[in-house]
């Protein structure tokens, strides 16, 4: 499946492209990284069903490698259609493919993560890959930047 939740959300979250579980599950994020994800959505006050979830390219790149230019372009027609068909106020963007999809930069997510971007009249909010949180389980700081990020996309869209 190329994305899930609800068409009409205001709330939507790229990933980079699917994993092994979701290849195998045909849904986004239902991995470890799709749990965390879970987790910090309820963390917001929302459901899974409340925002929308999809990645940046729709088939998995082999071992796991990162996501070519070639595959990005070839995606990219199609999640500017499922982001003009469900119109969200905010996308927060998970890792750097993502960010870099909407955000031109050599900067990486560090860097940019914590502020809002413009793309048309959404608003973007970079933030580190959930992967890159169960990778460094020990570092609680990361946790908590992404947390600062999920509480700005919160003020903005009024939920409370
Ligand atoms: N990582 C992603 O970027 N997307 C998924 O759907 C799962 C893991």
């Amino acid at each position: 499946m190329p994305g899930e939740g609800d068409p009409n959300a205001d709330l939507m979250f790229v990933g980079e492209g699917p994993g092994r579980d979701e290849d195998l599950q045909g849904n986004p994020f239902v991995g470890r990284a799709g749990q965390l994800l879970t987790k910090i959505i309820k963390a917001m006050n929302y459901e899974r069903r409340d925002v929308y979830i999809t990645n940046v390219v729709k088939c998995r790149p082999p071992n796991n490698r990162e996501p070519n230019p070639g595959e990005i372009e070839a995606c990219q027609a199609y999640l500017l259609e499922q982001i003009e068909s469900i119109n969200p106020r905010v996308i927060v963007t998970l890792g750097n493919v993502a960010a870099h999809f909407f955000i031109p930069t050599r900067s990486g997510v560090t860097a940019l993560r914590g502020s809002f971007y413009p793309f048309n009249d959404i608003l973007i909010m970079p933030t580190f890959h959930p992967s890159y949180l169960v990778r460094n389980q020990a570092n609680r700081q990361l946790r908590k930047m992404v947390w600062e990020d999920m509480k700005k996309v919160m003020a903005y869209l009024g939920k409370k």
